[in-house]
């Protein structure tokens, strides 16, 4: 069973397509919302689809201009059983948002902790430090989405007991697959991060998962059936943690 962690679902232009084969192609995926306001149209494409689960969400990069909608996210937080995207930008393009993406994202986890915790899947472009220091003391479960941090910063967070997604475009590098070597195994869950992610122009799809399969293998010096079943065996005891 393949596993993809953080996907924009709603985003592909054909989305119930995409949903529809994610269930045939036996995909667990994680659909992350990027506004509150996606919340009730992107959990549509779960009927019918098992396999799918649906992430209620603020990015970081549309905080200054939704911030707005942080009401509707408290509303829906208490039917959500995940929470994402969410985080910080420290990045050149959004780093000038700061100010109110950590009013945002501290208003998240504020909630989040009232509710009693969360599977939350984290952005954390330049951030990463920033973010360990907030999830200080939240109650739930966060993975690291995309780490792109420093070796320093992610046994920070290895040592929080954060969990980690990695997807193909991440692993394509040299430092993503060293990263992601530094990583304990059972803390490694697969992502797309499609449609936004695309390795040679084209978009990552959740079922691409296969291809951080296939580096991970190499990673955990294990055949490809082995990453998979790993992988999967994950997912089983993220979400049996009771939050
Ligand atoms: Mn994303």
């Amino acid at each position: 069973m393949l596993v993809d962690m953080h996907c924009h679902l709603d985003l592909y232009p054909k989305p119930f397509d995409v949903a529809k084969e994610c269930n045939l192609r036996g995909v667990y995926t994680l659909s992350v919302t990027t506004t509150p306001k996606a919340w009730g149209g992107t959990k549509k494409l779960e009927v019918g689809n098992p396999r799918i689960r649906t992430a209620l969400g603020l990015h970081p990069q549309l905080a200054h201009d939704r911030y707005g909608e942080i009401e509707i996210f408290d509303h829906f937080l208490s039917e959500a059983r995940y929470v994402g995207e969410i985080g910080l930008d420290g990045g050149r393009e959004y780093k000038k948002h700061w100010a109110v993406q950590l009013k945002v994202f501290r208003h998240i986890l504020n909630s989040v902790d009232k509710a009693g915790g969360r599977i939350m899947s984290i952005h954390s472009i330049a951030s990463v430090s920033a973010v360990i220091n907030e999830l200080k003391g939240i109650a739930g479960i966060p993975i690291l989405h995309w780490f792109s941090g420093s070796k320093a910063e992610l046994s920070r967070a290895i040592d929080q007991g954060f969990w980690f997604s990695v997807g193909p475009a991440m692993l394509n590098s040299k430092k993503g697959m060293e990263i992601s070597s530094l990583i304990p195994s059972g803390r490694v869950l697969t992502e797309s991060d499609g449609p936004f992610a695309k390795i040679e122009n084209t978009p990552l799809m959740p079922w691409d998962s296969c291809m951080a399969i296939k580096r991970l293998a190499l990673i955990w010096g294990v055949d490809e059936g082995e990453a998979e079943d790993m992988v999967a065996q994950n997912l089983k005891s993220l979400t049996s943690i009771s939050l």
